[in-house]
This record gives structure tokens, sequence and C-alpha cells, in this order.
């Protein structure tokens, strides 16, 4: 979602006639995209902004500003601890930002846009993507959900989906540049649709954008838990195009936890989640965000965590340690499970999924995978990297002509993190006018 939102800032500002720096010591203007979602990544944002306000005191004509949720939870307390900060730009009126440029160009004067959490003008065609090849289509803002530690809903508003025709004619005119994978974006994507009209709800969406000519792999990201409808699943069992991957963060093994989060389901409930999903897409992939040491969390609330973790065999995981957020529901109770414990259950689990993912890489050896080319290895230049169907990370051997291709390939190793594969066909493309079946087996990876 960052990512997406500072594709749109760097647009805004292109589009306002300004043009690319190569870094920021070479730069006129920056501005810093923040996420406010952990404590962490808010003190990482605001460290790197003393370090900036350094570079204005010897280039006073540079224009810096904090734009994203930080912005928008802290407002102008953020001029208190940097006094040198031009501009505040919330996380719904990016579109402002080359008028907030100008004005403190013109009148030196700070600026701060914060105020409207309702409205949001966003021309999404300015966006600036930085790949040629995969696109993140945002297709609702804001969220309606209040899990008792996140803050998401405070500094991003309530939920709006963005109307069908608008999204469809965005990834259409993707199609035409030769975006071959698009990435629906939303804080609870199964929940799209709520007050359009006309109706349309994620499934309608999917088939539309499946209809799409040139466009070969559709995900979507990120799914609640409690939204998922058999009608979903049937969905990603049906439609081609969409990608045998699902992110639905179950963030604790325990039901007393899961209440004091308001996830709004029980361990059982996601259970049978998981065995819907893998009866309908034996191939699925399956993520997952877990919060250690949630308040009150007890050493039995974290064994329980473990085993689901242990019996659900997550194909990734991202483990957070609990960080109270002002304003927050969970922020009323005690952080009463002391860092170092967060630490070791951090420590611990994410052990666990690496045994697990290694397992489950190593078992798909010797097995076909499809993948999406998108560039050279970042590890090693001299190889390139794509991604599976399943959203696995594939290395091999080829060239740059590759890229923007989708290849049948053998998985010949592997790691916990990375597959590293041959090419086995170069002229595969993805399997299109598909009826009934979804995908000849050659494609699937090994459970
Ligand atoms: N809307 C998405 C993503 C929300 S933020 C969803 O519901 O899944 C991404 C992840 O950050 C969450 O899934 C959660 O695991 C983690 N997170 C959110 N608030 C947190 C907090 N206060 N402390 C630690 N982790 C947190
Ligand atoms: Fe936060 Fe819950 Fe909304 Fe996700 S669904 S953004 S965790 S409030």
């Amino acid at each position: 979602m960052n990512e997406l939102d500072s594709e749109f800032i760097k647009g805004a500002i292109v589009g306002g006639g300004f043009g690319e720096a190569q870094n920021e010591y070479d730069a006129d203007i920056i501005l810093l995209n923040t996420c406010a979602v952990r404590e962490m990544a808010e003190r990482k944002a605001l460290g790197k902004a003393g370090l900036l306000s350094q570079l204005k005191e010897k280039k006073p004509d540079l224009v810096l500003g904090i734009c994203g949720c930080v912005a928008q939870q802290r407002k102008e307390q953020l001029f208190d601890g940097l006094p040198l900060l031009d501009i505040v730009c919330g996380t719904r009126q990016i579109a402002q930002l080359p008028e907030m440029i100008e004005s403190v160009r013109k009148t030196g004067e700070r600026q701060i846009r914060v105020e409207d959490l309702s409205s949001e003008k966003l021309d999404f065609a300015l966006t600036k993507r930085n790949s040629l090849i995969k696109a993140f289509i945002s297709i609702m803002r804001g969220c309606d959900n209040y899990c008792s530690y996140c803050i998401v809903p405070y500094v991003r508003g309530r939920e709006r989906s963005r109307p069908p025709q608008e999204i469809i004619a965005e990834i259409g005119q993707l199609a035409q540049k030769g975006y071959k994978e698009i990435t629906l974006l939303g804080q609870n994507v199964n929940s799209y649709g709520k007050r359009l009209e006309p109706e349309c709800d994620l499934v309608e969406l999917l088939e539309r954008i499946n209809a799409i000519r040139g466009i070969e792999r559709i995900r979507f990201v990120t799914s609640h838990p409690k939204d998922i409808s058999p009608a979903l699943i049937g969905a990603i069992a049906r439609l081609e195009k969409v990608c045998e991957h699902i992110h639905f963060p179950l963030q604790s093994g325990s039901d007393k936890v899961l209440r004091l989060m308001n996830r709004g389901y029980s361990l059982n409930d996601y259970m049978k989640l998981v065995d819907a999903l893998r009866d309908a897409v034996p191939s699925i992939g399956l993520g997952t965000d877990i919060i250690v040491g949630f308040p009150g969390e007890t050493e039995a609330d974290f064994a329980e965590t473990v085993e689901a973790m242990r019996r659900i065999e997550y194909d990734s995981a991202f483990i957070f340690k609990y960080s109270t957020r002002e304003g927050t529901d969970a922020a009323k109770l005690p952080d009463d499970v002391p860092l170092e414990k967060k630490k070791e259950r951090n420590k611990i689990l994410l052990q666990l999924q690496k045994q697990i993912s290694l397992r489950k890489n190593r078992a798909s050896i010797g097995s076909y995978v499809e993948v999406l080319v998108e560039g050279p290895s970042k590890r090693n230049p001299y190889r390139m990297m794509g991604r599976t169907r399943q959203n696995k990370i594939a290395v091999f051997d080829g060239g740059q002509h590759l890229v923007g291709k989708i290849l049948k390939m053998t998985v010949a190793d592997a790691t916990a993190l990375t597959l590293f594969c041959q090419v086995a066909e170069e002229t595969l493309s993805a399997p299109q006018n598909k009826t009934g079946q979804r995908q000849s087996p050659a494609y699937r990876a090994s459970p």
C-alpha cells in the first residue's frame, strides 16, 4: 500500500511539472512517505527526517515534507520536533502536493493539510509506476474493521470502494502498455463494494478483470478471514488468471487473544477456511501475519499460536512484535508482555516458519512452476528472478530478453525463501481460454 502511495506521490509531483532527481543530495524537494502501523516504522521515518533536516541546514532552498500515516497521525506536532520541515501532507491530500510545494517555494511558509479524512481526490492515471510488468491497483481506501491494535482506521479513514468501471479502465490501459500482473490492494479487499451503487463485489470485479486481454495474472491483498466467502474461494478455483495464493492474517492462534483483538473469528472458523481453500484449490499458497506479545498473551496463548502455525503450514508468515498505538482500543490495555518475551516469541515463530517453508520448498524440487520474469536478481545481477503463481521467488539463469514473459520452469533446488529453477520452455505464455479446468497439472507447484 505504501509502495503504491509513493507511486501516486511521485506521479502527482511529476504531473505538477517537476523532474525526478537521482538521489537525495541532488534533490530540490524531498518528501518522505511514512507508515504508522508500528512504532518502529514511525521512529525510522522520524529519524530519517532528522537526517534530512541536516541536509536542509546546508541547502536552505530544499523543500522538505512528510506525507502518509505519520503525517496524518502527528499533524502539526511534527513541526515541533522538526523545525525545518516545510510540508505535512496527510493520507488523503496527495493530489494537493504540487500546490503545497509551489506555496512553500513562493512564500517560504509551512504548509499543512491533514484535516479531511472523508474525501480524497486522486487521479490514479498520474501514478508513476516503478515496474513495467506488475502494477498495484488501489480498489478501496480506508478500513472499517477497528481491530483493537490497529491505527489504520484512524489515519486512513472510513472504507471507500472505487467504482468498478474506473478500476477496469485503469487496468485496461495498463494491459495495453504491456503489464502482465496486477495486484488489487485494500486493507480488507473481501469487503470490496460495500455501499457501491450499482452493486459489485470482489468476485464480480475479479471476473471482469479476468476478461481483460493481456493481463495474465491477478492477485489481491489483504484478505480478512471473517469476510472470505465460499463464492470467493470458488472464484480463485475457477478464474484462470487469479493466482493460487491468499494472504489472510491469522494474528493469533488463541481465541481469547483474537477476541481482545476484535478480529471477528475463532481459530476453529479459521481452520475451516484453511480446509475449504485447500479443498477447492489444492496448490494454493497461504500467507499470514502474526502479532506476538499482544496485551495479556500468556505462554498458553502463545503455545496455541505455535500449534496453529504447525498445523496450517503456511508458505509465508510475517511476524510482528505488538506495539501500542495511541488512540486504539488496545492502547487502553496494559502492554504487559516484556520486550524480551516479545523478541523471544518472535524468534520462535520465525524459526518455525523457516523450517516449514524450507520443508515445503524442498518438497517441490523436481516439479514444474510457472514464473513471471521480473528482472535481474537483487542478490546476483547475473541471474534473473520472477515469482511463481504461489508468490514464491524463483531465481534462474537467463537474460534480460525474458523480462515480462511467463515461463515454465523446473525447481532444481530450494531454500526457505527461494526456489532455484531451470527454464523448461521459453515459449510458454499464460494459459488462456480455459474452460472448466483451471491449469494443466504441469503448472502446479507441489504442495
Ligand atoms: N489490513 C491488513 C494489514 C494491516 S497492517 C490486514 O488486516 O491484514 C499489517 C499488519 O501489521 C497486520 O496484519 C498486523 O499483523 C500488523 N500490525 C498492525 N498493527 C500492529 C501493532 N499495533 N503492533 C504490531 N503489529 C501490528
Ligand atoms: Fe487494521 Fe484490522 Fe483494518 Fe487490517 S482489517 S487495517 S488490521 S483495522
